[in-house]
């Protein structure tokens, strides 16, 4: 059963919106085995719908559309629909009541345009939704499964998730497929597959992906078999034999993050954490508390730019910074060790770089961080060598810090 995705709106082909819709869609259907096997964009234009809808029913047997359902004039959707499937729009009395209520819920009168949204392909089946008042439509002809669904992200995923998902499910249509994702950090994809790779063998109905990010990278696995137990065995055993191989890589799963890694480290083993931050400038910090409940383990961070700041605010000593300069292995520990000692915590990480684009020289080029870690076993530092792009430096240098943290607590080497 292969599915087309169709997104439609002229602010999706030009680039203005992002096209969250068919992504969102994808994976989720990815998540009860159903492949998607094209997606396409189009723009407000019945002609251009109707072209992509019956494209999508020659080619695959499942077609689900969002946007356009609205019931202003660029709304058009409907009209391509009862082109391609020769039908009449029918007036829904219940639909019109519902809209009605929604309204009348907010104090408000239901504007005259919104009847238009009561008219429906005849024959139809409808997807209530909660969010909005455009309801998804249903059409089921010739074996193939046409879905219409609004274009507002919010509906169209409460729509996906409530109605459409177990719809499709129950066709008993893809076989059951358990998604793992392995979250690892601190090697390239091609040196993770040097290590993978040897003595990798795949069950049938197994793959095995790498996906790369300033995160790290995801290994996905994903297992397909007769049964959910026999798919989450067959993961279980891939999972397994990833972690045999490159275990000291992998910090989480699924939805796991560094920084919610680290957290729980920090919980279980009843440790405190401070930051002291140059180059990353409170992007460390934040990270950290992006996890709700962090003030449990993480106590603050100090900002020190500039060398007077870090000597008066982190005790770096000025001879450092006069024989070393900023971007140091000693400035690194002084500043983390300066940090744990005024926050009081059991450990402290420092971050000092050249984020660039400007400012590098040929001994300290552009994307040269170091970062130190102080703990009751005392003070070291790390370098790395990123790249030019500025933004993306001073992500890495983040997670770079949280992954040495988490070596630390877990006393990887
Ligand atoms: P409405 O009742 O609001 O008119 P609709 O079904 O007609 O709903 P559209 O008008 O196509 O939907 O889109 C409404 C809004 O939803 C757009 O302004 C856009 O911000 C967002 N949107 C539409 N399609 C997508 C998409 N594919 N991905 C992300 N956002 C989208
Ligand atoms: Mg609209």
């Amino acid at each position: 059963m292969d599915v087309e995705i169709i997104t439609i709106g002229d602010e999706i082909i030009t680039g203005h919106t992002i096209d969250t819709n068919a992504s969102f869609i994808a994976s989720r259907l990815m998540d009860i085995g159903l492949a998607v096997k094209f997606k396409t964009s189009v723009g407000d234009n019945v002609e251009a719908m109707e072209e992509a809808f019956r494209l999508a029913l020659k080619r695959c047997q499942i077609v689900i559309t969002t946007g356009g359902l609205g019931p202003t004039d660029d709304d058009l959707t409907k009209r391509a629909i009862v082109k391609v499937f020769k039908r009449n729009l029918v007036f829904q009395e219940e639909i019109l009541e519902d809209i009605k209520k929604r309204y009348a819920r907010r104090g408000l009168e239901m504007p005259a345009i919104n009847q238009n949204q009561a008219l429906l392909p005849q024959g139809a089946r409808i997807f209530p939704n909660k969010h909005g008042s455009a309801v998804g439509i249903n059409i089921a002809e010739d074996g193939k499964i046409f879905i219409s669904l609004p274009g507002v992200p919010s509906e169209m995923r409460q729509i996906i998730t409530d109605e459409v998902l177990p719809y499709l499910k129950a066709l008993k249509t893809g076989k059951p497929l358990k998604v793992v994702k392995l979250r690892t950090f601190g090697l390239i994809e091609s040196r993770l597959a040097e290590m993978i790779i040897p003595n990798l063998k795949l069950e049938p109905g197994v793959r095995l992906a790498y996906l790369p990010s300033p995160r790290g990278v995801d290994l996905r696995i994903i297992a397909q078999a007769d049964d959910e137990s026999q798919a989450a065995e067959k993961a279980q055993n891939l999972t397994r034999y990833l972690d045999s191989v490159c275990g000291k890589f992998i910090y989480g799963r699924d939805d796991d993050t560094l920084e919610s890694a680290v957290g729980q480290l920090l919980l279980d083993n009843d440790r405190t954490l401070a930051v002291a931050e140059s180059c990353t400038a409170g992007e460390l910090g934040m990270t950290i508390t992006a996890i709700p409940g962090a003030s449990r383990y993480f106590l603050g961070g100090v900002l020190a730019y500039a060398n007077e700041a870090k000597t008066e605010l982190l005790d770096v000593d000025e001879k450092i910074l006069i024989e070393h300069g900023a971007v140091s292995e000693q400035c690194a520990m002084a500043m983390a060790a300066g940090c744990r000692k005024r926050l009081h915590a059991d450990y402290a990480l420092s971050i000092t770089g050249i984020a660039g684009p400007d400012g590098g020289t040929d001994d300290k080029p552009v994307g040269l961080v170091w970062i130190g870690l102080a703990s009751a076993h005392g003070s070291y530092a790390q370098t790395f060598q990123f790249g030019s792009n500025r933004e993306y430096n001073r992500s890495r240098a983040v997670f770079a810090a949280l992954d040495m943290l988490r070596r630390e607590i877990l006393d990887i080497t």
